[in-house]
């Protein structure tokens, strides 16, 4: 039979180099080994068995020469065929048996194949624990068996992977002589197919056991009992990768974390504060803004959009803030501004908000200013009513009248206007009416009530302009006095036919929502009437002349703070309002109505604006939120900073603990890679741990906060944690741990194995 050469090391040189001094550990080594036998290496201690066991096992790298594997030169392996190697061609035994003591006897031996990445693992591993005579103790961790118990496990994990070469270090180095044999006799049965390479100072037993010493001195072979020199055979070898997948560097993580319950515990505790924090801003200011959206939706949206001739509200130009002191004993003008911004309805404006489609509005209330030019006798007396002594208000325009009184009103005697010349009184829950109506009225009572019977049918008198004004000069006008023969020449009576009661539920849409006890209802076509009469009249003709107000005598628009657009609108030259509020049907309605209005402008020169006072509140309001939301945020950031870094000083904390392990995974040929992957798993767990525990405890938190928050503002359940926000939390969480041990797991892959393994 050919004797195969399975490994050869030619001129091999070790030096460690220090920054004062160099060692040559290893000096020229050319050693062949076959196939199929049991080497002992022999030396004084010093002498250089180690290296040149590592540098086999490629744990340790040669500083010249080279090593064939198989006739296979190794100058050019980089990690990942070394990772390989190990993983698939060399098994390690060592002195103190380098188990990762958190585990299972069954896990230590799997882990080489989870890193070769074998099915029918279990199969495997149970094979071999039987071989060495541990199948029984397959559940056991290290730390509940004997030291050759623990060596077994070692051999049983160096032969699941049935590799070629096995390098055993002193394998009985800390056991008795008893079980020293049994150890020494189950490698025996190994070497029958397999390359040993064993270190020993144990003379005896190297000569009892193997069948060929290398005895090395000084880094040097000084005899070699059984040399083996063979002509090369080069055959090329493959090697798959080694890989850990991420799921068994979590089952190994998650078996270091809980033999740390207490640890572990803590980290994420701490570690989830931050996310707390964050989970309570989140959903209280989730939960805010969905009152506040449903609010919206239910209340404000029926707050009317209002299309104001003259808006008072002032807009801060932001221009201004550049008109910085030049030092020339000077002020700026703004010359855009005068404070008033300046719709003008025109009749094509309300012909085009009256097509708004009648689906999405309530009512749409106008307000006019046109002069009634009203009178009330009582046959004996007359009077000039001043127009602001009653409240007098437009009756909406509807399409279904009957639901809409329904709704609004309970008709406590009469009934609804149905012609121009009928009136209404509406009062709201007070049942109150004041002394100025009843003045107005000529109603006497010495009792501080009116019976309904008083009121119902009472008439008021409007005359046209002709008659209830006169010229006194060229362009002046004042009232007549109220006389018999004015209050008889007009044709046009209005009378009360109706007390209606305004129905609190719905005192949005209700015409007397400004606080007062009461108003006159009227009817538009009243309207219509009175500017019919008057539109041509001689004051109005006047009006529209002159640059002054012609019936206050002479005073100037200015003055009175109207303009002559104003005026002829008071006089009855036409009857487009001055203010419309439009009062949508829902949220959705609402914002269809502003879309409406904003069209209306495209094109136009004449635009028109409309205000939102409710929507404007609301984006305030929504404004608000956003910022405390924010600012609360970045104060909770910190915490989040602080329990990162706090993760990052356990994960390095963890990575010290772990450095033994780090080399075991190493000489079973895990990757740099897989070593961090260990280490992520770790911050992995403890990510999804406090990202858990801060859900579980912010849910607790937010019931008393919601229970609090009941307390003062009535409103239930405000603050909630979503599904969504949830997961985000989670991710967040796993994110920042991850991210926190980052440098530490780097730092682990990075460990040299050889030193790794010399820890404790
Ligand atoms: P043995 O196993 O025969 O006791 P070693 O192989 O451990 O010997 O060591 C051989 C020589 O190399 C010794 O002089 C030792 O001090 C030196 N040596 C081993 N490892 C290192 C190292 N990491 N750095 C520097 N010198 C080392």
């Amino acid at each position: 039979r050919k004797e195969e050469k399975m490994l050869e090391l030619k001129n091999i040189s070790k030096v460690y180099k220090n920054k004062n001094y160099m060692n040559q550990a290893l000096n020229e080594i050319n050693l062949s080994f076959r196939k199929n036998e049991f080497v002992s290496i022999l030396g004084s201690s010093g002498a250089g068995k180690t290296t040149l066991l590592n540098i086999i096992g490629g744990l340790d790298k040669y500083t010249k020469g080279n090593m064939l594997i198989n006739g296979n030169s190794t100058k050019k392996y980089n990690d990942s065929n070394w990772d390989a190697y190990r993983n698939m061609h060399v098994g390690f035994i060592f002195q103190n048996y380098n188990l990762i003591k958190h585990i299972s006897v069954y896990k230590i031996v799997e882990i080489a194949l989870t890193l070769s990445r074998v099915k029918d693992k279990k199969e495997k591993v149970m094979e071999v624990l039987k071989k060495v005579g541990l199948e029984n103790f397959a559940y056991k961790k290290p730390n509940e068996l004997s030291g050759g118990q623990m060596q077994r496990v070692a051999i049983a994990r160096a032969l699941v992977n049935d590799p070629d070469i096995i390098l055993a270090d002193e394998p009985t180095g800390a056991l008795d002589s008893k079980t020293s044999i049994t150890i020494m006799n189950l490698i025996k049965e190994v070497s029958k197919d397999k390359l040993v390479i064993m270190v020993s100072h144990n003379e005896a037993l190297a000569k009892k056991y193997s069948n060929r010493i290398i005895r090395i001195k000084d880094g040097k072979v000084i005899s070699d009992s059984n040399p083996f020199i063979s002509r090369n055979k080069e055959s090329k070898i493959k090697f798959k990768k080694t890989k850990m997948k991420f799921m068994d560097a979590l089952i190994l993580s998650f078996n270091n974390l809980k033999n740390k319950k207490n640890r572990t515990i803590l980290t994420s505790l701490a570690s989830s504060i931050g996310i707390i924090g964050i989970a309570l801003i989140l959903s209280i200011s989730a939960g805010f803004k969905k009152q506040i959206n449903d609010y919206e939706k239910d209340t404000a949206s029926l707050f009317p959009i209002s299309i104001l001739e003259e808006n008072k509200e002032t807009k801060k130009d932001d221009n201004l803030d550049k008109n910085k002191d030049d030092g020339n004993n000077e002020i700026y003008i703004d010359e855009t501004k005068d404070n008033i911004i300046r719709n003008n309805i025109t009749s094509d404006y309300v012909n085009y908000v009256e097509k708004i489609d009648k689906k999405y509005i309530n009512t749409i209330s106008y307000k006019r200013i046109t002069n009634f030019n009203l009178m009330s006798s009582n046959n004996i007396e007359y009077k000039n009513i001043n127009q602001s002594d009653i409240n007098f208000t437009e009756l909406p325009n509807i399409n279904d009248e009957k639901t809409y009184i329904k709704n609004n009103y309970k008709i406590l005697c009469g009934s609804y206007p149905k012609n121009y010349d009928e009136i209404v009184l509406i009062i709201n829950e007070s049942n109150t009416i004041d002394k100025k109506l009843i003045n107005t009225l000529f109603i006497s009572t010495n009792k501080n009530k009116v019976a309904f019977s008083e009121l119902l049918g009472k008439e008021l008198r409007i005359v046209k302009n002709d008659d209830y004004y006169k010229k006194i000069s060229n362009d002046i006008f004042i009232k007549n006095e109220p006389s018999k023969t004015v209050y008889d020449k007009s044709n046009l009576s209005i009378k009360i036919v109706g007390i209606l009661k305004e129905k609190k539920s719905d005192y949005i849409n209700s015409v007397t929502s400004d606080g007062s006890y009461y108003k006159i209802g009227y009817k538009k076509e009243l309207i219509d009437k009175i500017v019919l009469e008057n539109k041509d009249s001689e004051i109005v003709k006047m009006q529209k002349t002159s640059d002054n107000i012609v019936f206050m005598g002479n005073t100037s628009f200015d003055e009175m703070d109207i303009n002559k657009k104003v005026a002829l609108k008071m006089l009855g030259e036409n009857s487009l309002p001055v203010s419309i509020h439009i009062y949508p049907n829902d949220f959705k309605s609402k914002n269809i109505i502003k879309k409406y209005l904003v069209n209306y402008n495209k094109g136009k020169l004449n635009k028109i604006t409309y205000t939102d006072y409710a929507g404007n509140m609301i984006d305030l309001t929504n404004n608000m939120m956003k910022s405390i939301t924010i600012i609360l945020i970045s104060f909770s950031s910190i915490s989040l900073v602080v329990s990162s870094i706090m993760v990052g000083i356990i994960t390095y904390i963890s990575v010290l603990e772990r450095t033994k392990e780090i080399g075991i995974l190493r000489s079973l040929g895990a990757r740099k890679k897989d070593i961090r992957r260990v280490f992520n798993a770790e911050t992995f767990i403890i990510g999804n741990i406090s990202g858990f525990v801060a859900i579980f405890i912010s849910k607790i938190l937010l019931k008393i906060i919601n229970e609090v928050l009941y307390h003062f503002t009535g409103l239930k359940n405000i603050a909630i944690l979503k599904l969504d926000k949830i997961v985000l939390l989670l991710l967040l969480s796993i994110i920042i741990t991850m991210l926190s041990g980052f440098i530490s797991s780097k730092k682990a892959s990075l460990k040299d194995p050889i030193e790794a393994l010399k820890n404790e």
